[in-house]
């Protein structure tokens, strides 16, 4: 390269970034993977400056992930609702689904109102949105009367399109490879 490209190093932000700081709403979609991962980076970086951070789960496997695990060891630093007791990719029972996706949502507004959270992440809130067990009015109602530090991650699939209208950072993961399609099964550590 014969040039010199101009120095886009974040520092040469500070000063606009900092005159109006305020807790951002953070969407990780997109097919790719990565969303999760992304919220619980962030949850990390958080708990570095001694934050609370709260995460509320609505999709809930069998078995408990890395980030369970971690979580009941952070108890009262990283705190974890696993909320999607019953929830399963394929839906077989509507109303339960409703009922689950509206018990996970209470916690979350309960998390939401909690001043002592600095980050609260909600996994999965767009999957719950696009098969409309929840309204996303509601979403973005509680959204619009969170505590202005408080930074809100949501993260999932097929974000719906007035929920990134609202948000201040939207990031779509797009697969390029996954070792999913050369058949190898889902890894601990990496997958769950
Ligand atoms: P992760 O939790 O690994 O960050 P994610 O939150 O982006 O992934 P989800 O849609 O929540 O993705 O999917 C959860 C699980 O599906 C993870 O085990 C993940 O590795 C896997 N997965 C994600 N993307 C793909 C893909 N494109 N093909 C197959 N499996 C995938
Ligand atoms: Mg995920």
């Amino acid at each position: 390269m014969g040039w010199i490209p101009e120095d886009r190093a974040p520092r040469a932000y500070r000063d606009t970034a900092t005159a109006t700081r305020k807790g951002l709403i953070i969407i990780y979609t997109g097919e790719g993977k990565g969303k999760t991962t992304a919220a619980l980076g962030l949850a990390f970086r958080a708990l570095g400056y001694k934050w609370r951070v709260a995460i509320v789960q609505f999709i809930k496997g069998k078995w408990k992930t890395g980030e369970d695990k971690m979580c009941e060891q952070l108890t009262g630093r990283l705190d974890c609702f696993r909320m999607g007791e019953g929830f399963t990719w394929i839906t077989k029972n509507y109303d339960r689904d409703v009922a689950t996706a509206r018990k996970a949502w209470v916690k979350c507004r309960e998390v939401l109102k909690d001043e002592r959270y600095r980050v609260v992440i909600f996994d999965e809130l767009n999957y719950v949105l696009k098969y409309n067990f929840l309204s996303v009015d509601e979403v973005l109602d509680a959204l619009k009367h969170k505590p202005p530090q408080t930074h809100v991650v949501l993260t999932g699939r097929d974000a719906p399109q007035p929920l990134m209208d609202a948000a201040d950072l939207v990031t779509e993961m797009r697969e390029i490879k996954h070792p999913f399609r050369a058949g190898l099964k889902a890894q601990p550590g990496i997958d769950y």
